[in-house]
């Protein structure tokens, strides 16, 4: 789980020959190439199995690298990073020359982020340059917030598999569209709104579709297998139980501080979570919960919304996905 300074530096050569590294960071573990290599880059998308017109973050070691790889630095943009960097942010900028266009599925825009986390911080300082990196995961499933994750889903796509343990936040990034001095939320994530919003002394939009392109903004994305329904809070149990009795193999994400007796009516379920009662643990543990209910050959999935503020927003945002349309099998 430690990773020592050899496996960093072995993991940047792999980087320099246009190899793939998978690599904690706070986040959730990301799947790394050079970001100035074309064919790299072309090798994320293949893993994934990722349409090459989704762009990549491109992950630097230090905000005073920033104007390296983008064209231009509005001042808002300049406050975000001095604030949130390290850290779960990633702002949308104006490409730079160095940025390869494959990288940023052909967009004039590219989005960076310096990531909160001693190993991913090591590797981008052995390596020197950019490192491409999306979640580690095949497209549309859940993001991996452990190593193993990583391994089961990517096999041997990935060159080398840097294991820091469990990511601390989470969820991924916040995603701001910082091209323009008045900012948007294009997807919520461990940076909450209200710490932009008191930085910047004013409400910062989150558009409910973007006109930039964004996966993550497409239905069904951070999905497990099975499928997940929303229902109200006090209705979790009720519907989870409903199901159980059409026949199917029913997991329940239960919400915090549901009464004892109802929580003893879901013992026959398949597969129960317990929401847990803070938002940061919430956000930590979710991907986690919907791997096992997957693992627990769950065909369904009832939950609910959390309070859309802080980090609930941006949970609520990945289990709405996790529950969006299926694309037809
Ligand atoms: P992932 O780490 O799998 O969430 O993938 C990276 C995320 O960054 C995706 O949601 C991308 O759409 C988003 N992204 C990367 N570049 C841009 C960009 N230029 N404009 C908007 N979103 C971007
Ligand atoms: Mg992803």
């Amino acid at each position: 789980m430690t990773v020592s300074t050899a496996e960093i530096e072995e993991a940047a050569g792999v980087l320099r020959a246009g190899g793939l590294v998978a690599f904690p960071t706070e986040t959730v573990y990301g799947l790394g190439a050079n970001a100035e290599d074309a064919a790299a880059v072309a090798r994320v998308f293949a893993a994934k199995g990722r349409p090459a017109s989704h762009p990549l973050i491109v992950h630097i070691g230090a905000a005073a690298q920033l104007a390296d790889w983008v064209d231009d630095v509005p001042a808002t943009a300049r406050l975000l990073a001095a604030r949130f960097w390290p850290g779960p942010l990633t702002l949308v900028l104006r490409r730079g020359r160095r940025v390869s266009l494959a990288a940023t599925g052909g967009l004039e825009t590219v989005a960076v982020r310096v990531p909160d986390h001693p190993v991913a911080l090591g590797l981008l300082a052995a390596f020197g340059g950019g490192v491409a990196a999306p979640s580690a995961n095949r497209f549309g499933s859940v993001s991996p917030t452990i190593a193993d994750h990583v391994r089961s889903e990517l096999g041997d796509a990935v060159d080398m598999v840097l294991d820091g343990g469990a990511c601390q936040v989470g969820v991924e990034s916040t995603i701001v569209d910082a091209t323009s001095d008045s900012p948007s939320v294009l997807r919520p994530g461990g940076v909450t709104r209200e710490d932009i919003e008191a930085l910047l002394g004013g409400t910062v939009a989150v558009p409910e579709t973007s006109q930039v392109r964004v996966p993550g903004q497409h239905p069904s994305h951070y999905a497990p297998r099975a499928r997940v329904v929303l229902v109200d809070p006090q209705k979790v149990v009720a519907e989870a139980e409903a199901a159980r009795e059409l026949g199917h193999r029913v997991g329940a994400l239960l919400p915090s501080r549901l009464s004892p007796s109802a929580t003893g009516a879901v013992a026959g379920l398949h597969a129960v979570v317990a929401v847990p009662d803070s938002m940061a643990a919430y956000a930590r543990g979710l991907y986690g919960f919907l791997r096992e209910f997957d693992r627990r050959g769950c065909d369904l999935v009832v939950a609910s919304l959390p309070v859309e503020t802080g980090l609930g927003l941006a949970v609520a945002n990945r289990l709405r996905r996790a529950a969006g349309p299926r694309p037809a099998a």
